[in-house]
């Protein structure tokens, strides 16, 4: 499980603030290590406990001897980035609810573009979505598709059914929204029965109410679910408040986010913007502040090595 910890301070209401406080790297570094082990070093290595401080400020674990540093397993590991810029940048993106492109962040933060890439992408693996909540209630589930010509997805249902839909040129993505609630949206390989229903039964909780528009792969829900249908051909939009008006309004603020802020998002880092879009949806309810307390709380023990080069 990702170690997370309650932020030791009080809240930033401004980039000025933030910079302000931490104003050293050294005070950077104290603070993710306060609230990362507070006064028990835990080697991250061999998860050796009570590791002793060095004189250079970096820890050495007595049981397999090896030297690390507070940023040792998290995302700031194996960077020269100053922390200070670690920390505006998650504020900046705390802040910006359509995202932030690298080209800005770079001028924001006074990194170079290719800096300002890789931090916001491992940046964006603290966001990752996981099924340890089950979506429930009413849910809205849906898909659409990126890329290709037009990304309108009932004018392609409409036109050839459920078969020969391409994925050459386009991807097809899976979302589920709660009704005045949480979303879980998946980069998937193609919208087949065959692949989406697991994918329900692992983010939906038995017994939900699932709405969706009549796409062949969503029958037989009702075996596990309530099932109600939407037929959009016909227009029933608000009929008996059967909608997708949810998920709609998902798909159309993932589009602003993508089109409008990073125009062009590959298919290799996909599931990556869509995280980070499910991420600002999920706490559209939380101010800046708590946005970006919960990436730091995030940033801390959750990011893997193997996560990072994956991107580096
Ligand atoms: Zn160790």
């Amino acid at each position: 499980m990702p170690k997370t910890f309650t932020p030791n301070f009080n809240r930033f209401n401004s980039l000025f603030e933030l910079v302000s406080y931490f104003n050293t790297e050294q005070k950077c570094e104290k603070f993710i290590t306060a609230n990362r082990w507070g006064d028990d070093i835990v080697c991250p290595y061999c998860g050796h406990h009570h590791c002793y401080t060095r004189s250079d400020g970096r820890f050495k674990c007595k049981d397999c001897n090896s030297n690390f540093s507070c940023k040792a397993d998290t995302i700031f590991d194996n960077t020269k980035i100053p922390l200070l810029k670690w920390f505006m940048a998650m504020y900046l993106i705390s802040c910006h609810k359509k995202g932030i492109s690298s080209v800005q962040l770079a001028v924001d933060i006074n990194v170079s573009q290719k800096s300002a890439w890789h931090i916001l992408q491992k940046i964006r693996t603290l966001f990752a979505q996981d099924d340890s909540e089950a979506l429930d209630g009413e849910v809205e589930c849906d898909e659409m598709y990126l890329g290709g010509r037009e990304t309108n997805k009932h004018q392609s249902k409409r036109t050839e059914g459920t078969q020969g839909r391409s994925t050459k040129t386009k991807t097809p993505i899976f979302g589920m929204v709660e009704r005045f609630g949480n979303a879980r949206v998946l980069k998937v390989s193609d919208t087949k029965a065959s692949t989406l229903r697991p994918i329900i039964e692992q983010f939906v909780a038995d017994g939900s109410h699932i709405f969706t528009d009549e796409y062949q792969a969503y029958k037989g829900l009702d075996e596990r679910y309530m099932h109600s249908v939407i037929q959009h051909g016909i227009k029933e939009f608000s009929k008996e408040g059967i909608t997708t008006n949810s998920i709609e309004g998902f798909w159309a603020y993932f589009k602003r986010m993508v089109f409008g802020t990073y125009h062009y998002v590959s298919t290799k880092y996909l599931q990556r913007y869509i995280d980070e879009a499910v991420y600002r949806w999920n706490t559209q309810i939380d101010d800046e502040g708590e946005r970006f307390d919960i990436m730091l709380s995030k940033s801390i023990g959750v990011c893997t090595y193997e996560d990072v080069k994956m991107i580096a």
